[in-house]
């Protein structure tokens, strides 16, 4: 078996079987620009072969197990079963600017054990595979086709730290902007991350044009090691280091999430201004999502936006975030599942 985004695998096959580069490419197109199904891209190729491709060639590993619509924002939450049955999600998100995107799960689970993240509770399990990664692309851009749209931005801010998957990552970058698959330009492809120096590091020079988000959440350090585990591997310090290596390649989205009295005062927001003074970054304010089990309060709205004026009076590009999918457990930070079978229900 050869895995559809085995680009030389491929390449190998279509000599094999001496199909037309041209043929190949429409073949290519209709899976993947198109979003059409299996069998109508096969169409594309010679018939004395589509059997024997239907055969070689991996093309999905993913069932859709569920989806779940919001009833308030248009946003969907999938719920994906692996072949080895693990629960992932990723969510359709669809704004009322109309460019349709995809927020994409890295990791079963995850093992970074944020104290704010639902995922982080339920430990880590595995990566995931470059198929599985981009078959939530191609499953998500074949439902919205049904809908007149298509997925104009994908976002690695689901389940599990992109990061610490970096070689399915990397591939699974590379085939999106792939010319004869998705063809995305790194503008519309961003990667969130908990902040690992180093991969930071290899990530913006292997990838200069894709955005890069770092999920921040404060500037203090003995805040941000309660927040985030990971803080206490990579200090704020070693951070920053990364974080100006990598702007010199464009602006970097900063999130902060905003919890009542943890880290919304005045001595996170002066921490905050001077840990990003002089770095071109883009700072996004982010509500905090509850789900059972969590108390932690994220900060009501005016004193958000009140944080955020600041920002922006101190001279920083700032947006507040809305966050879709609440009712549907499909917002950052609530998305969770347990192995099927073992009897916790779905989300
Ligand atoms: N591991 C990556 C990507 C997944 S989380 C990262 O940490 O960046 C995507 C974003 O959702 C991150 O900014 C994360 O901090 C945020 N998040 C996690 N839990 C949340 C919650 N309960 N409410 C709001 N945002 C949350």
């Amino acid at each position: 078996m050869v895995s559809i985004y085995d680009i030389d695998g491929i390449e190998a096959l279509r000599r094999r079987h001496a199909i037309q580069p041209h043929r190949m490419k429409l073949f290519l197109n209709a899976l993947f620009k198109n979003a059409l199904g299996r069998d109508e891209a096969l169409a594309m190729l010679p018939e004395e072969v589509r059997d024997d491709v239907a055969h070689q060639v991996e093309f999905q590993t993913l069932e859709l197990a569920e989806r779940h619509d919001s009833e308030i924002d248009g946003a969907s939450k999938l719920i994906f079963q692996t072949s080895d049955n693990h629960l992932i999600e990723s969510v359709i998100l669809r704004p009322k600017t109309g460019r349709t995107s995809l927020c994409i799960s890295s990791q079963v689970g995850c093992a970074c054990y944020c104290s704010f993240c639902a995922t982080g509770k339920m430990g880590f399990t595995r990566n995931l595979t470059v198929t599985e990664i981009l078959d939530q692309v191609v499953q998500a851009s074949r439902l919205v086709k049904t809908e007149g749209r298509s997925i104009r931005n994908v976002v690695f801010m689901g389940m599990g730290e992109p990061l610490l998957n970096l070689d399915h990552l990397f591939h699974s970058l590379e085939i999106m902007r792939a010319i004869p698959y998705f063809n995305y330009s790194g503008s519309r492809l961003m990667v969130s991350t908990v902040g690992i120096p180093h991969a930071m590091v290899r990530f913006v020079e292997q990838f200069p044009d894709v955005q890069l988000a770092l999920s921040l959440h404060s500037a203090r350090q003995d805040v941000r090691e309660r927040l985030m585990p990971q803080a206490r591997k990579y200090s704020l310090d070693q951070l920053r280091e990364s974080l100006l290596e990598a702007s010199r390649h464009g602006k970097v989205m900063i999130e902060y999430l905003m919890l009542a009295g943890v880290n919304d005062g005045d001595e996170d927001f002066h921490a905050l201004e001077n840990y990003l003074r002089d770095i071109p970054v883009h700072i996004n304010i982010i509500p905090f999502n509850e789900y059972a089990g969590c108390n932690l309060r994220g900060t009501a709205r005016p004193e958000r936006e009140a944080f955020a004026n600041r920002l922006k009076a101190a001279g920083f590009d700032t947006t507040l975030r809305y966050s879709f999918g609440a009712d549907i457990a499909a917002a950052c930070g609530q998305l969770v599942q347990h192995k099927r079978g073992l009897g916790d229900g779905l989300g």
